[in-house]
């Protein structure tokens, strides 16, 4: 799946792997604890780079519905663009 987020380089958006949901769990909790362990785990399970998984867990928001960016707070689906600002959000339930 490809995302794309106007703010983030490259503008030509970046490829992601489909996270099941166990992954989710795991990113949302890592995330919490701390990004950079978020940042390692996926770089360790997916065998990614750390520029493209940082910018996985820079969009991963920490509560469901609020934009990772601005004051939004009523996203409504996974992986959506947020209607105020245009920024990438996860928005994993
Ligand atoms: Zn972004
Ligand atoms: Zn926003």
């Amino acid at each position: 799946m490809i995302i794309k987020c106007k703010y983030c380089l490259p503008q030509t958006g970046i490829e992601v792997p489909e996270f099941s949901s166990s992954d989710r769990n795991c990113l949302l909790d890592c995330n919490k604890q701390s990004p950079l362990r978020a940042i390692l785990w996926i770089k360790d399970n997916f065998n990614l780079n750390l520029d493209i998984a940082k910018y996985i867990v820079t969009h991963i928001n920490t509560d469901y519905g609020h934009c990772n960016r601005c004051a939004y707070n009523t996203l409504e689906s996974e992986n959506i663009n947020c209607p105020k600002c245009g920024a990438f959000n996860f928005n994993w339930p």
